[in-house]
């Protein structure tokens, strides 16, 4: 299958915003990719923004986003919307979509499923679209109890390298996550180990995403 590359060199400043609603959503959907985009695109900048960062929440948040993105992390915004709650206080939610326009256009945008099973990741991927309306919007997934998987539609093959790096920066970066039975090694593998077999990846491994719109 022919391959899609961005459509930026190595040394021009690939702009990408993350979106997450809670303080490790952005690194379980999509840290491998923002790993993998790093090492293909040196000069890329990342505007991060998690929605339900408080308390322990709100160190592991920063901790997280400058574990993936590193010297990369061009503004890190917390707020401290209320886990659970977004949906029923949506203008306000709103208001930081409208500042963000303001701020950034970025050319890829990384935010959670449109189908996804937990109602804060719903509100914040209708947002994207609703605010961002001529921009390239990627969509991750999320494993969780409600078994919201389904079928995407674009996929990054990862190295077995970059996934190790990825599991071992969510477990240093979450430690508060894990007396959660889930929040552990074999979740995050066995989720990319299944869609690189679905994508054909050379390392067997790959992050997916639903893709709802693309401009040849
Ligand atoms: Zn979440």
């Amino acid at each position: 299958m022919i391959r899609l590359h961005l459509d930026k060199s190595k040394n021009e400043a690939l702009s990408i915003l993350c979106l997450g609603a809670h303080s490790d959503d952005i690194e379980i959907g999509c840290g491998g990719t923002i790993l993998r985009l790093i090492e293909q695109y040196p000069a890329c900048k990342f505007h991060w923004v998690v929605f339900s960062a408080i308390g322990v929440r709100k160190t592991e948040a920063q901790r997280g986003a400058e574990s993936f993105a590193g010297s990369r992390l061009e503004r890190l915004l917390l707020k401290d919307f209320r886990d659970g709650f977004m949906p029923y206080v949506g203008s306000d939610v709103k208001a930081v979509f409208e500042e963000l326009k303001q701020t950034v256009s970025p050319d890829l945008i990384l935010t959670h499923n449109r189908r996804d099973g937990h109602q804060d990741h719903r509100l914040l991927s209708e947002m994207t679209w609703n605010t961002f309306r001529n921009h390239f919007i990627l969509e991750y997934e999320i494993p969780k109890y409600d078994g919201d998987l389904g079928q995407p539609s674009v996929f990054m093959p990862l190295e077995p390298e970059v996934c190790q790096t990825k599991v071992r920066h969510l477990l240093d970066a979450f430690e508060s996550q894990r007396n959660k039975s889930w929040f552990e090694e074999s979740t995050f593998q066995s989720l990319m180990r299944l869609r690189g077999m679905e994508c054909n990846s050379p390392s067997g491994f790959a992050e997916a995403f639903y893709c709802r719109k693309l401009v040849l």
